[in-house]
């Protein structure tokens, strides 16, 4: 065919938009000083303030540091490294919280470890992106080792498979996703009359114990279920499922012709660390014909620690949820979905031409996105391939093993001190207790007690600690995921607190 037009002769030069200050700014070949330097910059001011923190958190309240960062002028660059990290200092830098400190004792965050700090660096440099062969070469396979890996320390077989994700959020949608989808199949395989989706989806239920994550109840609304789908089965006095009561619920929906989808058992359950017995909820699980998933976000560290036998019925199991950003001493974001079955992840397989055309499957070449919710994907298994190949799991399993016996002794501290009351004895590494006023008395005063101390003490910055309720009262959490962290660290901490309650009980005697 001829063109209609005849071709335009190129211009004499094209034009250039992109100034040489611009294309500085590239991480390539030519600009390997500027990189090394900026970025060993940006690693001392970090270094730096590690050196200075003398607590885990300044106290800075929102209503103080939001004017310091809305009245940063977006549009305007400074066009200076130093002087951005040196801006960073006031609007994050000097008020974050620190989770390296000892005194950090809230949440279910981990110091980190430098190898895997190291990878991050590397990772993000490098920016591969894990959903297909031809944008990530050998971070596959790295990251297919480390799930056979970790499937292997669960003690899955060889059919088993699966995928990093964002946390164990994210790792329990895609459990319930696969569980869900499974249970559609078996119902309509096993029904006279040809059942479609949406006249499935109102008969399944899933059950997981009262003391399970919320992440189960968002992914029931995500999955068009609704949060009304979780049946919350009873605990014990140890924050563990009953299974006599988790066997009369799933007889009870057998009896209401209705599809237990999945049981999800907590290996470490957010509040208590308490780990659901595993063995009989497996038993349960194969003899109801229901997908076994064991919520170990935080309970996963067990798998390289001495207490590996805390875990015993996890390879029973269909999917598992691990989160190495809370108990293998990760950065954020690192977690993984393990299933013992690969097959069960197409249910999360979809092609496009553009990107993983069947024809990929057929040449037989390695592809994450088939498996995975997310398609550009961050390499987050490099950061746990270099805290292998550096430390060692077992180094990593001696440091939570540190902050478990740690917990043992906060516990004795805590269960000898009239002060307080203490909730159970620890399995993991979390503490649930209340400051008691020495009076006794009034139930809602000893909750505004608690609530202030907690606040106070956040105030001060000199500790930050977790609160949560137990049959419906104010209580305080620590939880312990720094080595670091000492017996003498677990005392002063819970002196502040008693101080901050007696100020408050005092003042408003007078
Ligand atoms: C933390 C946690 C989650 C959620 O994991 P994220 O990584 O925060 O999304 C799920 N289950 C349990 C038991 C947890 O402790």
């Amino acid at each position: 065919m001829t063109p209609a037009f005849p071709a335009e002769a190129p211009p004499a030069a094209w034009p250039i938009s992109a100034s040489p200050a611009d294309r500085a700014y590239l991480l390539n070949d030519e600009n390997a000083e500027t990189y090394r330097q900026t970025l060993a910059e940006g690693v001392a001011r970090v270094a730096a303030r590690l050196a200075r923190t003398d607590r885990p958190f300044t106290g800075i309240t929102p209503e103080r540091l939001a004017p310091v960062i809305d009245g940063i002028d977006l549009d305007r660059p400074l066009e200076d490294a130093t002087a951005a990290l040196d801006e960073l200092e006031r609007v994050y830098l000097r008020d974050a919280v620190y989770f390296h400190h000892p005194r950090y004792l809230a949440h279910l965050n981990c110091p980190v470890v430098i190898p895997a700090v190291v990878g991050e660096a590397v990772l993000s440099a490098v920016n591969s992106s894990l959903d297909t062969w031809d944008q990530s070469a050998g971070g596959t396979l790295i990251e297919r080792r480390l799930i056979d890996w970790t499937a292997g320390r669960i003690g899955f077989g060889k059919a088993a498979d699966g995928i990093f994700t964002s946390g164990g959020s994210q790792s329990n949608l895609q459990a319930l996703l696969l569980a869900r989808d499974e249970a559609c199949r078996m119902v309509r395989k096993n029904s006279p009359t040809a059942l479609r989706t949406p006249e499935i989806l109102p008969r399944l239920r899933i059950l997981a114990s009262e003391c399970g994550h919320f992440s189960v109840q968002k992914s029931a609304t995500l999955l068009g279920l609704g949060a009304e789908a979780v049946i919350t089965v009873e605990c014990d006095e140890n924050r563990r499922m009953r299974p006599q009561a988790l066997e009369r619920e799933l007889r009870r929906l057998r009896d209401e012709d209705l599809v237990p989808m999945a049981v999800v058992a907590t290996a470490g359950t957010t509040d208590f660390g308490s780990i659901d017995p595993l063995p009989a909820v497996a038993a349960l699980c194969e003899r109801f014909g229901t997908w076994f998933h064991v919520d170990a976000a935080y309970g996963c560290g067990l798998l390289v620690s001495r207490r590996r036998a805390l875990l015993e019925g996890i390879e029973r199991a269909d999917s598992v949820t691990v989160d190495y950003h809370k108990s293998f001493f990760q950065p954020v974001s690192s977690s993984a979905l393990i299933v013992a079955d690969h097959t069960t992840l197409r249910h999360v397989t979809y092609h496009a031409d553009y990107l993983n055309p069947k024809r990929m499957a057929e040449q037989r070449i390695p592809n994450q996105v088939d498996k995975s919710l997310q398609t550009t994907r961050r390499f987050d298994a490099l950061k746990l391939w270099l805290t292998l190949r550096i430390m060692g799991a077992e180094a990593v399993g001696r440091l939570f093993d540190e902050v478990v016996d740690r917990a043992g002794q906060g516990y004795e501290l805590l269960r000898r001190d009239g002060r307080f009351e203490v909730v159970t004895e620890p399995t993991l590494s979390t503490l649930v207790f209340r400051y008691l006023p020495a009076r006794g008395g009034d139930p809602a005063l000893t909750d505004r007690v608690n609530l202030h101390a907690r606040e106070a003490l956040m105030a001060s910055g000199l500790a930050v600690v977790a609160g949560t309720k137990v049959n419906g009262r104010q209580y305080l959490k620590f939880t312990l995921l720094n080595p670091q962290t000492t017996p003498d660290d677990i005392a002063e901490v819970l002196d502040l607190i008693a101080g901050h309650a007696e100020r408050f009980l005092s003042e408003r005697a007078a």
